[in-house]
């Protein structure tokens, strides 16, 4: 099971929103097929969430097992085909998993860049007097 502090309240218009470890958040019913899945509640907003939402497992109808061995094998440079084959799933269904973790993975890089500082190391060169 997951531990709380790695989740966030995932509600846009929250003031909790996207910050981790606030200690907003507490376990909530259970959800999905077979009930297998649980509910965060975060008590600022009194919003409930899957504790999948937000990472490319969202929406998945594979046990998580199963989601996270297609992407390490997908991540591990095997190809849609051979991932196919090593997990037991269709050409389809790694293909869709492959592009909810890439288009996950730049909604993240999107951010990360967002906050990164400039790169001045061209700036510096050029102060000492070295080509850039
Ligand atoms: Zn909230």
């Amino acid at each position: 099971m997951r531990d709380l502090s790695e989740l966030c309240c995932q509600n846009c218009s929250c003031p909790d929103y996207g910050k981790r470890g606030l200690g907003n958040l507490r376990w909530g019913a259970w959800s999905g097929k077979g009930k297998k899945l649980r509910m965060a509640l975060c008590k600022t907003c009194r919003r409930s969430f899957s504790e999948r939402k937000g990472t490319p497992l969202f929406g998945s109808h594979l046990p998580e097992k199963e989601a996270v061995s297609i992407l390490r094998h997908l991540a591990d440079g095997c190809g849609i085909r051979q991932t196919g084959r090593l997990v037991g799933h269709t050409k389809d269904t790694v293909n869709r998993y492959a592009k909810k973790a890439g288009s996950h993975a730049q909604t993240l890089h999107d951010e990360v860049v967002a906050f990164s500082p400039g790169d001045d190391r061209g700036a510096v060169r050029r102060e000492v007097g070295l080509r850039a």
